[in-house]
């Protein structure tokens, strides 16, 4: 029996309810054994060897900075191109490879995962901030990602419906480009590393993963984790060190194929330059993913279920301490119910908890010291630009916390309306219609996520139409995509809309041969 046939429909992972004592207990544990690993001298992975450096660096646990949670090599420009040339020998051999097989190795690293996943969300709670939730919905979605596009490459594989020309027979199938390079961000640090990688991987791509320098050793993981389900080492090729000083090898090798990246919009921007270019003895053009920024929005009509908007607002604001690209960092509220809303987002927004995220408050710290200094250099923008309704401060030295934080009255084009803060700050803008308020919500150079709040289904339509967002969620937060519902990924300077988790995502690593044989 053919493989897809033996397995069941993609449905998305459950998540645990960690106010059951069980299961916070279970997760307390895991983070236990992850922190008996602490101070670990970790290696790359190059040509199935370990790769060491003369120089190393530290990942710091966010919530203590007193804590390291391992020392990686700083790959060096030499160790990046051999990491290329070690794609491309192993691509030779990988690519001829049956897509069932692949699925195969991807759906053993989807169950070990699951039978680990604690171990994973654990690491995450130490190494990026996250709290049970969040770093349970990480994990979550990396075995999404895997059991979805295992399947994915099975529907890939299967034969093309074309017109057969008279006296021939036609045909089309997709084959694997080369290789690819995988640069992820620390903010998802286990889904969109394992997404981006799985879904090069299983294609029957080879892979130089570069995982972000505040996030090493989740990526570690995963990677472990690949080689044990059967990935061959050649195959993925794990190389930590500075996006700064090996990014450029990396993109722009004449070996390298594409490029899948998941980032800022500057380091976008640069990759995007730098990939066009054509090195002697390359002999492609090469492809280019980047899923970028955002300054998404939500919008809140005056006919809308307020007390259900305010809970989006907050949800989205300040889950993860609003460093997703998708989270709500524009609160647009219609002037009739603006004193309303904003009087309950600040309420909502005083009960949240912060602190240690191995105590699973509502929110953590902030990803690094950079990211801090960043947030709070915003802040004090914001409190020029508007009325600080609550936050604005550092709330404890022991590690990089900043408390949420509120800006009412803030006007469309000002700074913190406009660019992309990536922290608990949320920009409060009143609108005098849903008109001005699609208007602002449309009004910056991103386009990723967005909400609308309305009971009225000609606004909610409106909405559909005419907000321009990769992803748009009607009287829902908008943060929380869900692999196979939500196909991620957002429009103008978000991004290339790439929609991760989506049907037309395995195409964007693979290539069509059209084939006609006179018969
Ligand atoms: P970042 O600073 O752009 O870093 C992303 C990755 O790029 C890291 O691995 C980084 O390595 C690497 N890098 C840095 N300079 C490079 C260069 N010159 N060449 C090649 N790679 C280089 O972004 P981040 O701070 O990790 O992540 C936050 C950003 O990601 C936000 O803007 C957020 O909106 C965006 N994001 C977008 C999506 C989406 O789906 N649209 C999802 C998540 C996050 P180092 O760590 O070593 O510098
Ligand atoms: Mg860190």
């Amino acid at each position: 029996m053919k493989l897809q046939d033996q397995l069941p429909a993609y449905a998305p992972e459950s998540y645990h309810d960690f106010t059951k004592p069980e299961n916070k207990t279970a997760m307390e544990t895991a983070i236990a054994k992850i922190r008996s690993t602490f101070n670990t001298k970790y290696s790359n992975w190059i040509d199935g060897k370990p790769a060491h450096s003369d120089k190393y660096f530290n990942s710091l646990n966010p919530s203590n900075t007193s804590e390291v949670i391992g020392s990686f090599p700083l790959g060096t420009i030499d160790q990046a191109n051999e990491a290329v040339e070690s794609a491309w020998k192993a691509f030779q051999s990988w690519s001829k490879t049956t897509p069932e097989h692949r699925a195969g190795i991807l759906l053993k690293a989807a169950s070990l995962m699951k039978a680990r996943r604690h171990e994973f969300s654990a690491m995450m709670i130490l190494e990026a901030g996250k709290n049970f939730a969040e770093a349970e919905a990480d994990t979550a979605e990396a075995i999404d990602f895997m059991e979805f596009y295992a399947r994915e490459v099975l529907r890939y594989a299967e034969p093309s419906n074309l017109y057969q020309m008279p006296g021939e027979k036609d045909e089309m199938f997709y084959i694997p480009i080369g290789v690819v390079i995988v640069i992820p961000p620390w903010n998802f640090p286990c889904a969109i590393l394992a997404g981006m990688t799985v879904a090069a991987l299983v294609t029957g791509n080879s892979v130089v993963l570069k995982p972000a320098s505040d996030t090493p050793a989740i990526g570690y993981m995963v990677a472990e984790l690949l080689y044990e389900a059967g990935f061959p080492h050649g195959v993925l090729n794990f190389l930590a060190g500075s996006g700064g000083t090996i990014g450029d090898t990396l993109v722009s090798h004449p070996k390298t194929r594409m490029i899948a990246f998941t980032g800022s919009l500057d380091v976008g921007l640069r990759i995007n330059e730098m990939a066009a270019k054509v090195h002697p003895g390359q002999i492609w053009l090469k492809r280019l993913i980047a899923e970028l920024g955002g300054k998404d929005a939500i919008v809140v009509n005056h006919d809308a279920d307020l007390e259900a908007a305010a809970q989006g607002i907050v949800a989205s604001a300040f889950g993860f301490q609003g460093q997703k690209c998708s989270a709500c960092s524009r609160a647009i509220l219609h002037k009739d119910i603006y004193d309303t809303v904003l009087a309950r987002v600040v309420e909502l927004t005083n009960k949240l908890t912060i602190g240690n995220s191995a105590e699973n408050p509502n929110m953590g710290p902030v990803s690094s010291e950079r990211a801090m200094k960043t947030i709070l250099n915003y802040i004090e923008i914001g409190k020029t630009e508007g009325r600080l309704m609550t936050g604005g401060v550092r709330t404890s030295e022991t590690g990089y916390f900043i408390a949420p934080t509120v800006i009412a009255d803030i006007k469309p084009g000002a700074v913190i309306e406009q660019e992309e803060i990536f922290g608990p700050v949320l920009a409060v803008i009143k609108a005098d219609s849903f008109d001005h308020a699609l208007e602002i919500a449309n009004g910056t150079k991103y386009g990723l996520t967005g909400a609308v709040y309305s009971k009225n289904p000609e606004i909610l339509d409106r909405a559909r139409n005419e907000y321009f967002v990769g992803n748009l969620y009607l009287n829902r937060k908008c943060t929380g995509a869900m692999v196979g519902s939500h196909p991620f990924g957002g429009f103008n300077m978000s991004g290339t809309d790439s929609k991760a988790g989506g049907k037309d995502y395995l195409l964007l690593f693979l290539q069509a041969k059209s084939v006609a044989t006179k018969l």
